[in-house]
């Protein structure tokens, strides 16, 4: 893992990358000298890589939804490349499930979200700004990544007490919880999210500290809030503790 960061901190220095906003992965990887063509995929896959000796390739779906995505699966591909100098194709679940327990995929993963929007980068923000969904709104916008993306890298790389929730139909699809002091309590499972999905889009307020956490602590509040995605009818909930 340490060799990703290493490739990175070189990739930074050696093209001159600006990290202070999104760079332009497709003008590095035309630099590197790295073919990148954008055909027709077989239905799921995203992107593909391919290295054969000196010669490297990209490809892309053309069905990519939008931006945020082709910039995820590019930098997801040119993981592959600097990291495993092999073969790969990027699905759709892989999309979803952010980190899958594949080794190499979950490599890639890393390197996309490090070059994309690395954690130095990150830690000056949020040293800086209250955690809450305005601020990841902000961030993903600036750095062109998908909220759900930049949802969970804030949370990885906060010291805040905050976990995000994915759900739908009062069923969780899945969480990340930060390394915040605050142990959530492990009740996720059971936990009633059709109160939450009564309404749509919920901005942050103030809820029963109970909720989340199993001691009652006088000293602490516990805030939540929700966004709705209207096309696939499914909810983030942050969560925070402060
Ligand atoms: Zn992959």
């Amino acid at each position: 893992m340490n060799n990703l960061y290493k490739i990175i901190n070189e990739l930074i220095y050696e093209y001159n990358l600006n990290i202070e906003e999104a760079i332009d992965i497709e003008d590095l990887i035309r630099k590197m000298n790295i073919r990148l063509v954008i055909a027709d995929l077989p239905e799921g896959i995203l992107g593909a890589c391919k290295v054969e000796g000196l010669k490297r390739l990209i490809v892309v779906s053309s069905k990519v939804y939008n931006e945020e995505q082709k910039r995820f699966t590019l930098a997801h591909e040119l993981g592959h490349i600097l990291i495993h100098r092999g073969t790969h194709y990027f699905s759709k679940e892989d999309v979803t499930t952010i980190y899958t327990n594949k080794q190499k995929e979950d490599e890639a993963d890393r390197f996309a979200v490090e070059l994309l929007l690395p954690s130095k980068t990150i830690r000056t923000i949020i040293r800086e700004n209250d955690v809450d969904f305005e601020l990841i709104k902000q961030v993903a916008q600036r750095y062109k990544m998908s909220l759900i993306a930049t949802s969970i890298r804030i949370t990885e790389v906060t010291n805040e007490n905050i976990i995000i929730i994915y759900h739908r139909n009062n069923i969780i699809k899945w969480w990340h919880k930060s390394n915040g002091e605050i142990f959530f309590n492990e009740r996720y499972e059971g936990i009633d999210l059709a109160r939450i999905e009564q309404e749509k889009d919920i901005p942050s307020k103030k809820v029963e500290l109970n909720l989340w956490l199993s001691e009652d602590e006088d000293l602490y509040s516990c805030y939540e809030e929700t966004i709705y995605f209207n096309k696939l009818n499914e909810y983030i909930t942050l969560v925070q503790i402060i």
